[in-house]
């Protein structure tokens, strides 16, 4: 090919080129025109192959065409991949559109249970009062179930607390009450003691509003120099005028458990009425709340400590009961139905 055809050539190349690249609409038809154009077999490369045919003088002239064609068609293809590639994206986002004024899908929160709610408001007033939280295991040995609460065997008061036993035996139990807990620290910790211990407890009973084989208590235990009884109903006192959020009147019946001597029940004036009478405490004005009693010096020599040195008083409430009271619950089997439309009014 002489001078002048090469130059005709690569001046149609760029014409070529320069329109093809401007009618690109996408960046993979960019891409092929890159090939087609300055690749190792594309059109432009074969020209230049050719040079090598020239003799010296040509050769400069015909160089330097083709690099300014080359440059050319380089720098049209990089400024249309940039129009092509924020035209994509324009059209990318406006498909995407985010309308920010639409409801978005909510996620249900849970909450704990009220037994829960109410077993921490519990132990949070007697952490107020210098107690600590005790935790003792819920599968238990008569011994401790029992025995080392001053109920031997043949002792009637076992009757009250028939429960359910296990397939090792008479002597391993699911426990009736949380007073195991009190002999288990006595056992382990040095008086002065203060321990407030809330959790499960079974009772082998028949199902009705008030009744259900499984609930929950929660027991206090303090052993000290010289505690008196007074001390007990200040304790019990504070603790009602806190947990119902007002002072309420209080009273101490004699009552009997094996553990505490003398024992009581307390009843407190009833937070809904004050006294009048209305349903929640059977229009008897006044409502059972929780069994109590001063530690039996027997209880206290079965786990070794001196009676004549030590004295302590213990209390044990039902968490279901107090939480039935506080919120007007009427049956005591809502609260193990997982009914969320019960649940949801904590
Ligand atoms: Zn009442």
């Amino acid at each position: 090919m002489s001078v002048s055809e090469l130059k005709e050539k690569l001046e149609q190349i760029e014409r070529e080129a320069l329109d093809e690249v401007k009618q690109a609409a996408t960046s993979a038809g960019l891409e092929e025109l890159r090939v087609n154009y300055l690749g190792q077999k594309g059109a432009l490369t074969v020209v230049l192959r050719g040079l090598g045919l020239l003799s010296k003088d040509e050769r400069p002239a015909v160089g330097e065409l083709a690099n300014r064609v080359k440059e050319r068609i380089a720098s049209e293809l990089a400024a249309r991949k940039e129009a092509i590639y924020r035209s994509e994206l324009a059209s990318k986002l406006s498909g995407q559109k985010i309308d920010v004024t639409l409801p978005g899908v909510g996620h249900q929160l849970g909450h704990i249970h009220p037994l829960t709610l109410v077993s921490e408001q519990i132990v949070q007033i007697f952490f107020g009062m210098g107690f600590s939280l005790a935790e003792g295991p819920e599968v238990e040995t008569e011994y401790y179930n029992f025995d080392a609460l001053n109920t031997p065997e043949h002792h009637p008061a076992r009757d009250s607390q028939d429960t359910f036993y296990t397939d090792v035996g008479r002597s391993v139990l699911l426990r009736s009450q949380t007073s195991t807990v009190q002999v288990r620290v006595m056992e382990k910790r040095k008086p002065p003691l203060r321990i407030i211990s809330p959790g499960r407890v079974y009772r082998n009973e028949e199902i009705n509003a008030r009744k259900f084989p499984l609930f929950h208590q929660a027991e206090g235990l303090l052993i000290d120099r010289d505690v008196t009884f007074g001390q007990l109903k200040g304790t019990l006192n504070e603790f009602i005028r806190l947990f119902f959020g007002r002072p309420l009147k209080t009273r101490f019946r004699p009552d009997f458990f094996p553990f505490t001597e003398p024992s009581a029940e307390l009843d407190s004036q009833c937070p809904f009425c004050l006294g009048e009478g209305c349903r929640t405490c059977g229009h008897r004005g006044w409502l059972e709340l929780l069994g109590c009693g001063m530690v039996d010096p027997n209880v206290l020599e079965a786990v070794g400590i001196d009676p004549e040195e030590w004295s302590g008083f213990a209390f044990g409430m039902g968490i279901d009961r107090l939480a039935m009271l506080k919120y007007g619950v009427n049956d005591i089997r809502h609260f193990f139905s997982s009914d969320l439309r019960f649940l949801e009014t904590f």
